[in-house]
Formats: C-alpha cells, sequence, structure tokens
C-alpha cells in the first residue's frame, strides 16, 4: 500500500460513508425509500464497519422522506421544521433494520441532539459516537433540523452532517458521498469527463460545473454537496463524490489511500491538496 499521508491522502481514521437518497429512493415521491435498495447498501457498510472496526459511520441521505417533509411544512412558527427530524428518524430506522438483518449492530443517532448553534459558535456533542465506535457499533446518521443561536429550526441537510465529527477525536476523516452519478461532470451531461480533484481553496471551479437544480429538490443537489464538502475539506477532511452501486462487490477501497483506490473508478475528489 502507498502512504500518502504527507499529502492529506493517505489511509483515513474514519470514513463517514453517506449514502445518497437518490440511490435508495425516488425524491419527486413524498414516502419512498426503497428497502431492498437499503439492504444492499447495508450489507455492503457492514462488511467495511467489521473490516475498519470502529472507523465507520453511516449518514443516510433524507431522500423522499426528507424531502418530502420540508415541502409539506405546514406553518412558519420557530419550530414549523420539526416533522422533519421525524420524517429523518424514520429513514435512520429503515437503514438500522437493515443492518440488523445483516447482523451488525447498529445505533440511530438525531443530530439535533448532537449539535447546536449558540452564540459562540457551532456545539458539538460527539461522546455517544465515540462510546459506539468502541464497542463496535455502527452509529447511523441523517440530515435534520437543527436549532440556531435565535432559538429556530434549521435543515441540517445529510452532506452537512459529516462536519458534526471534524473537531473530535475521529481526524483524519474522509468523507465519501455515493450518489447517482460518478462524480462532478465537467460538461452538461452525464457522459462527459469527471473532474478529479476540486481545490477547497478555490470552490468557484466547482460551482462552475454545476446543473441547474430540480425545483422540486429541497437540498440543492450537487450546489448543497458542494457547499458542504468545500466546508467540511477547509476544516481537515479529504471529501469524495463516486457513484454508488448496491450491487458491488465491496467498498473496502473506501478506507485506503487515495493512490490505491482502483484507477478505473472515477471520483471527485475536494480537499485542501492534490491526491498523488
Ligand atoms: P441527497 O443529497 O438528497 O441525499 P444524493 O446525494 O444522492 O441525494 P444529489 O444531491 O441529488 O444526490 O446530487 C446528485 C445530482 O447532482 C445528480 O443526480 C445530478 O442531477 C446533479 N448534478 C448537478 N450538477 C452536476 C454535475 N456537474 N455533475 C454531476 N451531477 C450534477
Amino acid at each position: 500500500m502507498s502512504d500518502d499521508s504527507a499529502t492529506g491522502h493517505g489511509a483515513p481514521r474514519t470514513v463517514v460513508v453517506k449514502v445518497g437518497g437518490s440511490l435508495v429512493s425516488d425524491k419527486r415521491s413524498d414516502h419512498d425509500i426503497d428497502e431492498a435498495a437499503v439492504l444492499d447498501y447495508a450489507r455492503l457498510v457492514a462488511d467495511l464497519a467489521r473490516s475498519y472496526p470502529g472507523r465507520v459511520v453511516l449518514v443516510a441521505g433524507g431522500g423522499a422522506l426528507g424531502h418530502g417533509a420540508v415541502r409539506r411544512k405546514e406553518h412558519d412558527g420557530r419550530l414549523a421544521l420539526l416533522p422533519l427530524t421525524r420524517a429523518t428518524f424514520a429513514v435512520k430506522w429503515v437503514w438500522t433494520e437493515a443492518f440488523r438483518a445483516v447482523g451488525l449492530p447498529a445505533v440511530p443517532l438525531q443530530a439535533m441532539a448532537m449539535y447546536a448553534e449558540g452564540g459562540d459558535g457551532p456545539m458539538f456533542q460527539t461522546g455517544v459516537v465515540s462510546r459506539l465506535l468502541g464497542t463496535g457499533v455502527l452509529p447511523v446518521l441523517s440530515g435534520d433540523c437543527v436549532l440556531t443561536a435565535d432559538g429556530d429550526l434549521r435543515i441540517l441537510g445529510s452532506d452537512h452532517v459529516p462536519g458534526i465529527l471534524l473537531d473530535g477525536s475521529f481526524g483524519p476523516v474522509r468523507v465519501v458521498a455515493l450518489t447517482d452519478v460518478p462524480g462532478i461532470h465537467a460538461g452538461r451531461t452525464g457522459d462527459s469527463p469527471v473532474v478529479p480533484y476540486l481545490d477547497a481553496a478555490d470552490p468557484s471551479r466547482a460551482y462552475a460545473y454545476l446543473w441547474p437544480t430540480a425545483a422540486w429538490d429541497t437540498s440543492g443537489a450537487m450546489r448543497g454537496k458542494v457547499d458542504a464538502f468545500v466546508a467540511h475539506a477547509a476544516r481537515g477532511a479529504e471529501c469524495v463524490i463516486a457513484r454508488g452501486d448496491r450491487k458491488a462487490a465491496s467498498l473496502r477501497h473506501l478506507m485506503a489511500p487515495m493512490a490505491d483506490w482502483p484507477k478505473d473508478l472515477p471520483r471527485t475528489v475536494i480537499s485542501r491538496s492534490r491526491p498523488a
């Protein structure tokens, strides 16, 4: 195995795997979740977590249930977004049951209970994540609504959730978003080349590649991901966007130094330095 840890692209301590909602649901509907697809991805993530005990965290994309809860918001009060925590908990529960079915202990954690914004900046509570990892249990996180400094709720999209884990003892952290595209395409169509690397210090280049976002999408699709990943990279994370394949043989390359990833696997890395 090569070691390019000097450039920040060696094997990470922790891999946060975010499985995009587009892989397990039709986000234009309000309720759809494909439990068979969740089971397939749970099998892959469980294999990774068993191979690297205590080093894997799952973030479940909210998919149709998450986007649906935001679209159906009924009033404008301070806590109007609260149904989002119920919807995303339902998503986490589907994943938790899938992990149980494949024999991996997993516990859903509400992001709202781990993160809030105060007058002095964000507050993170990650002790339970460390304890779960230390006892061989997979933490299952998702997007949520979170408390702002003014006491209102705002949406914390699932691509932003890995940020909760960047201030503690989890680093170096690699965040991998598995989604329905093989990375950020350089052109306007899905057959254009994938941009291999984007410098988090110069995000304007990343934004220039983005396609318009559909009106039904409440998290900004790839734009939301770029916003989140540029922020994570600025805090030291190595972020990767790649296509998810529920029938893949394994996800173990996600724990390898970038230089050891399969050469024919397209991906976009967003970080503060270029992988070798
Ligand atoms: P969620 O964030 O809801 O969990 P997800 O992570 O699976 O879902 P999206 O947020 O929908 O994925 O982001 C992937 C989408 O980004 C693609 O399906 C594509 O339509 C859109 N997109 C916009 N610009 C680009 C681009 N330049 N290259 C590739 N995809 C792009």
